[in-house]
């Protein structure tokens, strides 16, 4: 599923004054395709996830999902952030149903479709136990099945890997970037850690110092084919992508 965003603007308005946050936001997502926005903090990405979520109305542009004008929160996309926001007092199970619960939408083939999520992704024999049972790791992982129980086609995820230690980050990005891969999702991620952007994604659009304007994009292109995110860390060419990003976030400053 595609993902089209169309000359936006927005300005954040309070009692006192009014900040522009976005200054004509172009680019697309291919279906499929896996795409990092990184820039300076505080220069408007999380704003550009929220307009495509459906949470935030840009001051003007359009947002189009498969080609469809986003005007709300859609099923079509799912979003995780930083936190995992599992409820402590509910097993994996249950937090991972509980989207399914809230919409209404918990009938056999979807049970059969999270039972098939913890299976493939290593968390069925914790069902029953409480996140706080849970590795950050696998926290994380549960936090991803119970998005993707929803069956939403875009993902958006906001810094989702920050509140993990280093040695956990590197393994937990690797293992989400498969499951994307495996369930064919199209994905935009935020986040301020150039060399996870360049180990996971086909393409990474640099953001300006607000108000936020694309100021450049580049394409990962690594010689070996479907290169694990740990791997690609140690391909010759993750230098050269590390130094160019480095370069062109630096002029900025
Ligand atoms: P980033 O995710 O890149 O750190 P954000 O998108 O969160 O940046 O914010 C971009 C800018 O918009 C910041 O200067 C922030 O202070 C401002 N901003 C964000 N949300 C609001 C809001 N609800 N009201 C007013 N200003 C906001
Ligand atoms: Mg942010």
């Amino acid at each position: 599923m595609k993902v089209d965003i169309k000359e936006v603007y927005m300005n954040y308005h309070t009692l006192e004054n009014s900040t522009r946050a976005l200054d004509n936001i172009n680019f697309s997502v291919e279906s499929g395709e896996f795409v990092s926005i990184v820039g300076p903090s505080g220069c408007g990405k999380s704003t550009v996830l929220n307009i495509i979520a459906g949470l935030l109305k840009p001051s003007s542009g359009e947002v189009y999902i498969d080609g469809e004008l986003v005007t709300n929160v859609s099923p079509k996309v799912g979003y995780m952030f930083q936190k995992d926001h599992l409820f402590e007092w509910l097993t994996v199970l249950q937090n991972v149903n509980l989207g399914l619960k809230i919409q209404n939408k918990l009938n056999d083939e979807n049970s059969l479709k999270v039972i098939q999520l913890l299976k493939n992704y290593n968390l069925w024999d914790f069902r029953n136990h409480y996140p706080k049972e849970l590795s950050g790791g696998m926290r994380q992982r549960a936090a991803l099945i119970r998005t993707l129980a929803l069956s939403p086609q875009v993902l958006l995820l906001d810094e989702p890997f920050s509140a993990l230690d280093y040695q956990t980050r590197l393994n937990v990005s690797d293992e989400i970037y498969k499951i994307l891969k495996t369930e064919k999702k199209t994905v935009l991620m935020v986040t301020h850690d150039l060399s996870e952007a360049i180990s996971m994604s086909d393409r990474i659009i640099v953001l300006s110092n607000r108000p936020a304007k694309v100021k450049k994009e580049f394409k990962m292109d690594f010689c070996i084919e479907s290169i694990s995110p740990l791997k690609c860390r140690e391909a010759p060419e993750f230098r050269t992508y590390f130094n160019m990003l480095w370069k062109e976030l630096n002029l900025q400053q």
